[in-house]
């Protein structure tokens, strides 16, 4: 799927390279029942009864399943058991510290992620915030990823994962970091909740707002941080000793793109796992477009608004403690199945390209939103007209 100049468009056949699977319930529909029906708004396919999070193409729909390449996804799986000798661990870089008690590197935790993301997501909606930019944001230098989040168009996604280091005097720490625009929420999945490093976790927050601020402004929307919630997960499972955090991190961010129930394996399975991945892997960061660069004055002026931004109100209230934390996180990705023009005449399958507007966060029909702002990103006719948040 290219993400260009005209903003986020539905995923085609032509790009995709695979059947196009209807997102939803909608594919247990039939041709008629769509006919007589208006398209509204898709149904949750989480099914509360069930465990396993209930999505369409897992399940009911296998023959199409099959035809996607699945053997990239098959590799990484947790599931299967993998060995390898003394030598393998020292092929990728910082690999010996995937033997037994090493403490991961960020390289390692970066290389898994964004593979997982390469395999994965096939329709790009998930950035990934490594360990080198979140460093960076944590040391308050905000000019590189300002450039990065406005090159990779970041508000365009509908999550941001981000690899977290405390990295404070007490020690260094892996936590996940989970941006969701849609829900205006950011979820820390933190691996040793016991350790009460407060301070560490309020910092991590912070840090997560700033980069949903600054993915907001530079797609010229001023984002209002007394609307986010901030979550700290109280049902990520626990490492059971002193060095697994990394581990953690990775299990995670795993679950989340496989929209699957949070899972644990022993330390020495999950090495090996991420060993496999280490050497058998794509990594990819997105591609990014060197037209979007913003000017010297344009940086400076979103880092001096995250320097007047009053982020200590976090302190009174603000962060909540939620435990079902998958179940919010399960949440249908596509969701352009519909489009949310009040009078859509379109068609409610797949013939028709259709824009995401960011502010809203909605799909719909080029035909029926024709007065929409195309530009870098799209923003619907009922956003210009109505939203106070643009910042043009
Ligand atoms: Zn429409
Ligand atoms: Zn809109």
């Amino acid at each position: 799927m290219k993400e260009g100049k005209s903003g986020r468009k539905i995923p085609r056949k032509k790009d995709l390279d695979i059947d196009v699977i209807p997102a939803d319930d909608s594919i247990l529909m039939t041709e008629k029942s769509f006919l007589h029906s208006t398209p509204k708004k898709q149904k949750s396919v989480f099914d509360e009864e069930n465990e396993e999070f209930n999505l369409p193409f897992e399940k009911e729909n296998l023959d199409l399943t099959e035809k996607m390449d699945l053997s990239i996804n098959a590799s990484f799986s947790i599931e299967e058991n993998y060995s390898f000798n003394h030598d393998d661990y020292l092929k990728i870089p910082d690999g010996e510290t995937l033997l037994p008690g090493g403490w991961l590197t960020g390289g390692i935790i970066d290389k898994v992620i964004l593979s997982l993301i390469t395999a994965i997501d096939l329709d790009k909606n998930i950035l990934y915030i490594d360990s080198i930019n979140y460093l960076s944001l944590n040391k308050k230098r905000y000019g590189s990823i300002i450039q990065y989040l406005n090159q990779v168009q970041a508000f365009n996604k509908d999550m941001i994962l981000v690899c977290i280091n405390t990295d404070t005097e007490r020690g260094e720490h892996w936590i996940l970091g989970v941006i969701v625009f849609k829900d205006k929420q950011v979820i820390l999945l933190d691996s040793m909740r016991q350790s009460k490093l407060q301070n560490d976790r309020r910092v991590a927050f912070i840090n997560c707002l700033i980069i949903a601020f600054i993915s907001a402004q530079v797609a010229k929307i001023n984002l209002d941080i007394n609307e986010w919630r901030c979550i700290y997960s109280v049902d990520a499972p626990q490492q059971e000793n002193g060095y697994d955090c990394g581990l953690f991190v990775c299990l995670y961010a795993y679950s989340i793109l496989k929209q699957q129930r949070f899972i644990t394996v022993d330390s020495e399975k999950g090495r090996k796992w991420i060993l496999n991945i280490c050497l058998n892997s794509e990594d990819k960061y997105p591609e990014i477009s060197n037209e979007m660069k913003l000017s010297r004055s344009g940086v400076e002026n979103i880092i001096n608004l995250i320097n007047t931004l009053n982020f200590d109100r976090l302190r009174g209230g603000r962060e909540m403690i939620e435990s079902n934390i998958m179940q919010s996180l399960k949440k249908p990705i596509r969701e352009w199945s519909y489009c949310d023009f009040e009078s859509c005449s379109g068609d409610p399958n797949w013939s028709q390209a259709q824009n995401f507007c960011i502010v809203c966060r909605k799909w719909y029909h080029n035909l029926c939103d024709q007065n929409g702002l195309n530009a870098d990103y799209f923003y619907c006719t009922k956003c210009l007209k109505e939203s106070k948040n643009l910042i043009f």
